[in-house]
């Protein structure tokens, strides 16, 4: 891949036909879902900033489906599709990143940790030849305690896997400590890493419990240009708000929670400081349940998710696991959207009802003074979501492991002190302990 930093990117929808190839294919129902959805009355969310009135590319007619909307992350200059490739679970499969590419998915997100690695040589080789066209980035583990050196030599590793020299936006990664993103040595190596052309933006990534209080504080610092964040329908207020009508239909009058309500406030925070808001986790742990009723000519819940999140002007893109072509195009269905519709709430609306007993909602932290050997619920509850939702044992006990096996107390533990600690009603003691029995 070329050494030279290009000049930020600016596709519009002639750069995106570049990327158009004659050949797909797709189930029917998705051909133009986009277009359906997006024709019925929507509710109308917050207003607008300069993307919500960036062009959206009309959609061919019968053609492929295909990214629709890019904006420009904030001051980092780096832009971004609206529907980002999420590298999590890539292992070796060159032409998913292909499909991904010729649909005009120009960002691609990973992780040095990402299956071992693999995930980020695999981009290496599938987008050999294509730096130019594609932003890229990657992800660090960077403790409180990490030295400069040992993070560039991070970052290094990451280059030569993913066959460039530099990217485009580096994260510290599932921040969960603010002395972790004060961290001087952090400090020092973003300001080294960019003089030196290594990377184009600093980042922070965060599902934790203590989501809130570190985005504000990188807010304030300012060292951060880039955000990538947990967050989906189920902890915006707004979303239960616009909701109501469906609510005791399908919930029985189950009282619902948003548990990120600081969330809303923080994104328009950082979109209003300049900086770049990209989200994740955007579909509540549902790619492997059963969602066949949840699918319906319009769309599926899948591109529901994707709708609510992106019709919040403050978020610019969101990043995805990627990991069939078909799903790929299911995906992009939602590219360029502005509103969610009454259809797309009552998909998602039905879908928490029947799930949410067991999904874990990323950067709750309502129960983390319950326990008294301050087991990390959300962690591990996290990981059981790899294991169970997303199909991952393998990347689940990875990093199951790397949170230290919190739930290891949870197995000879006495105490029913998280016993109705979460609003959710989730068991915690049950979910915790089948966790540790599957991952530890
Ligand atoms: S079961 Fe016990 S150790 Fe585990 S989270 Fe609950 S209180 Fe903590
Ligand atoms: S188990 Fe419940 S209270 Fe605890 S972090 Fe998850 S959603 Fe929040």
């Amino acid at each position: 891949m070329g050494s030279p930093l290009p000049p930020p990117m600016s596709r519009d929808a002639s750069h995106t036909r570049g990327f158009r190839r004659a050949h797909w294919s797709r189930r029917e129902f998705l051909r133009n879902s986009a277009n359906s959805a997006l024709g019925l009355t929507g509710i109308a969310l917050l207003p607008g900033c300069d993307d919500a009135t960036a062009p959206v590319a009309p959609a061919a007619p019968g053609g492929p489906p295909e990214v629709r909307r890019y904006s420009t992350l904030g001051r980092s200059g780096v832009r971004i599709p609206d529907i980002s490739f999420g590298g999590w679970g890539l292992d070796g499969d060159e032409r998913l990143v292909r499909h991904a590419l010729e649909r005009g998915i120009s960002h691609f997100d990973t992780a040095g940790g990402y299956a071992e690695g693999r995930s980020e040589r695999t981009l290496g080789r599938a987008l050999a030849g294509d730096r130019p066209r594609v932003t890229l980035a990657t992800k660090v583990v960077a403790k409180a305690d990490a030295t400069r050196d040992a993070i560039m030599g991070a970052l290094e590793s990451s280059l030569r896997r993913l066959g460039t020299d530099y990217v485009d936006v580096y994260f510290n990664h599932a921040v969960n400590d603010i002395a972790r993103i004060r961290n001087p040595e952090w400090l020092e190596f973003v300001a080294l890493a960019k003089r030196q052309g290594k990377i184009r933006a600093s980042g922070m990534s965060g599902h934790s419990g203590r989501l809130t209080e570190c985005v504000d504080a990188a807010i304030d610092d300012d060292h951060t240009d880039v955000f990538l964040l947990a967050h989906n329908y189920a902890n915006e207020p707004g979303f239960w708000g616009s909701a109501q009508r469906f609510k005791d239909r399908f919930t029985g009058g189950f009282d619902f929670v948003a548990y990120q309500p600081e969330l809303p406030r923080l994104m328009r925070r950082a979109r209003e400081a300049d900086l770049g808001v990209m989200v994740m986790k955007t579909r509540r742990g549902a790619r492997y349940n059963d969602l066949s009723d949840h699918v319906v000519p319009g769309g599926s819940e899948a591109q529901a998710a994707f709708r609510w999140v992106l019709s919040n002007s403050d978020v610019h893109g969101l990043v995805v696991t990627m990991d069939k072509p078909e799903v790929i195009d299911e995906y992009l269905g939602a590219s360029g959207a502005r509103t969610a519709s009454l259809a797309d709430t009552e998909r998602l609306v039905a879908y928490e009802a029947r799930n949410s007993g067991w999904l874990c909602q990323p950067g709750c932290a309502a129960c983390t003074d319950a326990c008294p050997a301050s087991v990390d619920v959300a962690g591990t509850l996290r990981t059981r979501m790899y294991a169970q939702d997303y199909g991952r044992p393998e990347i689940a006990r990875t990093e199951y492991a790397a949170l230290g096996a919190p739930a290891a107390a949870c197995l000879g533990c006495r105490s029913s002190a998280c016993v109705g600690a979460c609003p959710a009603g989730i068991d915690i003691p049950r979910l915790a302990r089948r966790t540790h029995r599957a991952l530890g």
